[in-house]
């Protein structure tokens, strides 16, 4: 149910002078990326930031991705080192998060690290995110735009759906184009950490900067919770056929599909269909399968999605 109590509005200039006034006032906006919504808060504002963490119900040892135009911006707040700077030079702007180390001098909120001497930062390149970022002139933290621990929202209603009431403003683009979260990359010393799977395949970064380790501790990765993008519903992974009372997720051939990811078997299709079509199922059914999905390219991000939406919660 759209709720009556958040304007939403579309990204044309009227909407984003609206959007970057609310930003600036310290407000909530909902923002359109490549990936999935944001929750947008200037993230020089302590209270502002605060704001996410409540309205999301965010656990606060959970830190935010901080949003800016490009690496000239970045530079501001955090320190880059020659692999990290390749990394921000080839894929910003765009769906890779480069997790480094902050300057004494950021303006940057501490909140938005959560306790941690690292900032994530991410150059959209969504025309609209862009835009906004340029018209409010200030980085903005802008985790995804749906309550802690549920289903990532990858349209406007999604948004509505899950923090209408909760938010100042929802700017509206569209369904976000690749619909799964940016990689997250960090760093221990100089040896790159794979800390996210997303929207980046790992073969395209380990083509650049060598192997991608994985995080050693939860300090290196404190949103990674087993539990995370869930329906209500329950949801069996790697299902073959369908048991009763299930629904199937499809994927490629599988034969009584309720919703596809992608009867074609392509993975960016199923990466932009993924959470959207959860949430759809999740309207009515109870039990969810889904297909196995191959878990090569972005279909690692996709696994990793599903198998932490099945976890125990
Ligand atoms: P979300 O914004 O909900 O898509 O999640 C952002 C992801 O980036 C979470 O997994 C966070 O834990 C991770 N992240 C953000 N900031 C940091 C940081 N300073 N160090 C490590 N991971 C981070
Ligand atoms: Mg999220």
């Amino acid at each position: 149910m759209m709720d009556v109590l958040t304007k939403t509005a579309p990204a044309d200039a009227a909407g984003l002078g609206e959007a970057a006034r609310i930003l600036q006032a310290g407000g909530l906006v909902a923002f359109p990326t490549e990936t999935v919504y944001g929750l947008g808060a200037d993230a020089t504002n302590g209270q502002a930031v605060a704001a996410i963490f409540a309205a999301k119900g965010r656990p606060l040892f959970n830190p935010l991705i901080v949003h800016v135009e490009g690496l000239e911006q970045a530079r501001r707040h955090v320190e880059f080192s020659p692999r990290a700077q390749a990394l921000a030079e080839k894929f910003w702007p765009g769906p890779l998060t480069l997790v480094l180390p902050r300057r004494k001098d950021t303006p940057l909120s501490l909140l938005v690290s959560a306790g941690l001497d690292t900032v994530a930062m991410r150059a959209p390149s969504h025309p609209a995110a862009q835009a906004l970022l340029k018209a409010v002139g200030r980085p903005v933290a802008g985790p995804s735009a749906n309550i802690s621990g549920q289903v990532t929202a990858t349209t406007a209603s999604h948004v509505a759906d899950s923090l209408g009431g909760k938010v100042d403003f929802i700017l509206d683009a569209g369904s976000a184009t690749l619909g799964i979260e940016s990689t997250v990359i960090g760093f221990d010393g100089d040896r790159p950490l794979l800390l996210r799977p997303g929207a980046v395949p790992r073969e395209e970064i380990e083509d650049l900067i060598g192997p991608l380790g994985r995080p050693g501790s939860l300090i290196q990765s404190p949103g990674m919770m087993a539990s995370h993008y869930a329906p209500r519903a329950a949801l069996r992974l790697n299902a073959g056929e369908i048991e009763s009372g299930e629904v199937l997720l499809g994927f490629g051939d599988a034969v009584g599909a309720k919703l596809n990811l992608s009867p074609g078997g392509d993975l960016r299709e199923a990466a932009a269909n993924l959470f959207a079509m959860l949430r759809a199922l999740d309207k009515t059914a109870t039990s969810i399968a889904v297909s196995p999905i191959p878990d090569t390219g972005i279909g690692e991000a996709i696994n990793d999605r599903l198998r932490r939406a099945a976890a125990p919660r």
